[in-house]
């Protein structure tokens, strides 16, 4: 059986006063994993709730050196992070990170015990000519070559329509449902049928409160990572529903 994850991405939102304001609203309650950005990181380990997990949005592939600019896994672990979100549609289109850059991530990030968020999706012309499944194959492929069975424990499967991410473009439960099964599909045959069935895909795009508890009755929606929603308290709502 799969708990039911719900993970916060901040995206590049966030400042000091914020969380001081936020860490009062969410006081008590449970939720799984806050994405926030890494300067914030080790101000937020020290507000939430121990049993809240602390999540990166992005890492580098190597623990320390000269690569200016970047942060490392070793660092995330370092200030109390436990997961890092990877492959985000964000990066794959205004960074340039490919499939290959993105699989060499996650291996890394879980050789260092990090947990991995990684996300997958369609761009809207990718939908529109039929080749939705073909481009979350080709993201998840990179990722079923570079890491083994066993790691898929510690990752969890984000699937992000890119036209419904910040868009207030929902995807429908019957459109959600229908790429989720697909991915559990190609896990089985790609991986195992038990890597499978314990792996959690989870669904990103314009989940609010309104429309968590309808998403939330597929079978194959196991979670969800939510943008600008987990911005506001009734996040909660959506870690509770
Ligand atoms: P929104 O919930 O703002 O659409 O963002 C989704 C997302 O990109 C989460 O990673």
């Amino acid at each position: 059986t799969r708990t039911f994850f719900v993970g916060g991405n901040w995206k590049m939102n966030g400042s000091k006063d914020f969380i001081a304001d936020l860490s009062k609203s969410f006081d008590g309650q449970k939720t799984d994993g806050v994405g926030a950005p890494f300067v914030y990181l080790p101000l937020l380990a020290g507000v939430l709730r121990k049993d809240w997990s602390l999540a990166a949005q992005n890492c580098y592939v190597k623990d320390s050196g000269a690569y200016t600019g970047e942060i490392s896994g070793q660092m995330l672990l370092d200030v109390g992070t436990k997961w890092v979100i990877l492959g985000h549609s964000e990066r794959r289109s205004l960074f340039h990170e490919s499939d290959e850059f993105v699989a060499e991530k996650t291996k890394y990030a879980l050789s260092k015990g990090l947990k991995v968020i990684l996300c997958c999706g369609e761009l809207l012309e990718e939908r529109e000519a039929g080749q939705t499944q073909a481009v979350v194959d080709r993201q998840l492929l990179a990722v079923v070559k570079s890491i083994s069975p066993a790691d898929w424990k510690n990752v969890v499967v984000a699937y992000e329509p890119v036209w419904a991410i910040g868009t207030g473009k929902v995807a429908t439960p019957e459109q959600a449902q229908e790429v989720h099964a697909a991915i559990r599909a190609f896990l089985a045959k790609n991986i195992s049928q038990a890597v499978a069935d314990e792996t959690r895909i989870i669904y990103g795009g314009s989940v609010t409160p309104d429309n968590s508890p309808v998403l939330k009755g597929q079978p194959d929606v196991d979670g969800f990572l939510v943008g600008g929603a987990s911005l506001k308290p009734s996040f909660l709502d959506i870690c509770n529903a």
